[in-house]
């Protein structure tokens, strides 16, 4: 018996219709009354909640913060933990948690659902019941999956491997570049091959993230001027600049002359493609190229979400520039192929 610790920021699954038809969180209280199968488990689990749910939407670094601080004050007492969180940003949090706990050596399972739980069709109940089996499977005294996942319709993920792909269907979520870690069916089939290895330092939580960042979007057509931006932002300190194909961008001299001048100014540039699956090689052709020659760190195949948050990650932790490009490079919780 595993002691389980359910932790209720928001999102869809716990959201009731408003007079005028949209939905709005309400307490777990009412969350809670709807999933009596909770108390079938073998597991001991123990609730606690934002004292103010939000819709994901709304979930900010702040609350990262939050919700990592709930994790840490409760790291000890629990063999697991179970986050009830909005789809919209689930994949930015799963992210974030993943660099925030460091040290992670104990399963951190985000779910939620399409459906509000008291929705005659929803999947709330399933994604629930199977994410606090996952967070409470252990063989012998070890932990299946001591790693922040995602568990969605049937599958888990790797939260910073993770997208949102679908506003409408119940497979919400996908992992293009990471097989899943397990899968429910019947039984719940664990890949322990595909676990990330736990590290032996000490567990602890780190949130000063840096925020002064932001995601360029190539296009064709795009003009001077949009890429100005990066002047414009006051202490910029990061772009992720998300490409075409294996990492290409149209051959402008204002544009490498603008990445140059950011890159020489101090202003960190990663490159990630735009494709779902796949993954930035800058030597591959020559579109490629001149945007690492002009400074553009390649993210490989990081996801916008894993990108952003990663950035926000070590350039809070300050590291140097050369280490910068390192670990941008690196895979320290299993967010890259390198
Ligand atoms: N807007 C909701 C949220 O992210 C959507 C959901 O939970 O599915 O909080």
């Amino acid at each position: 018996m595993s002691k389980i610790l359910l932790i209720y920021t928001g999102g869809t699954i716990g959201m009731q219709r408003r007079a005028d038809g949209s939905l709005q969180p309400f307490d777990f209280g009412a969350v809670r009354r709807h999933i009596p199968e909770l108390d079938l488990l073998d597991h001991r689990i123990d609730f606690t909640a934002f004292d103010r749910p939000v819709d994901s939407s709304d979930m900010m670094p702040e609350r990262w913060a939050e919700l990592a601080g709930i994790i840490r004050k409760n790291y000890d007492d629990y063999d697991g933990f179970v986050v009830l969180h909005g789809t919209d940003t689930m994949a930015y949090t799963a992210s974030a948690l993943s660099f925030m706990l460091e040290n992670l050596s104990k399963p951190v399972v985000f779910t939620g659902s399409q459906l509000p739980i008291g929705d005659l069709r929803t999947d709330a109940k399933e994604n629930i019941i199977t994410a606090v089996e996952i967070a409470g499977s252990y063989e012998k005294t070890k932990p299946r999956v001591p790693e922040v996942s995602i568990y969605f319709e049937y599958e888990l993920l790797r939260g910073n491997r993770t997208v949102k792909y679908s506003s409408e269907h119940f497979n919400a979520f996908v992992s293009p570049n990471y097989p899943p870690l397990a899968r429910a069916g019947v039984e719940i089939e664990f890949f322990p091959e595909r676990i990330w290895p736990v590290s032996k330092g000490v567990f602890q939580v780190f949130d000063r993230l840096e925020t002064r960042v932001i995601p360029l979007k190539i296009f064709p057509g795009m003009r001077p001027e949009y890429f100005d931006v990066i002047y414009q932002y006051p202490q910029l300190r990061g772009v992720v600049l998300e490409t075409y194909g294996s990492g290409n961008a149209p051959q402008l001299d204002w544009l490498d002359e603008r990445i140059r001048r950011a890159t020489d100014g101090g202003i960190k540039v990663v490159n990630i493609t735009q494709c779902a699956e796949g993954r930035v090689f800058p030597e591959k052709y020559a579109t490629g190229k001149h945007l690492f020659e002009a400074g553009a760190i390649p993210g490989k195949d990081l996801t916008t979400e894993a990108a952003l948050v990663k950035m926000m990650y070590l350039l809070g932790k300050g590291v140097s520039d050369k280490s910068f490009a390192r670990f941008m490079g690196q895979s320290l919780r299993g967010e890259l192929t390198e």
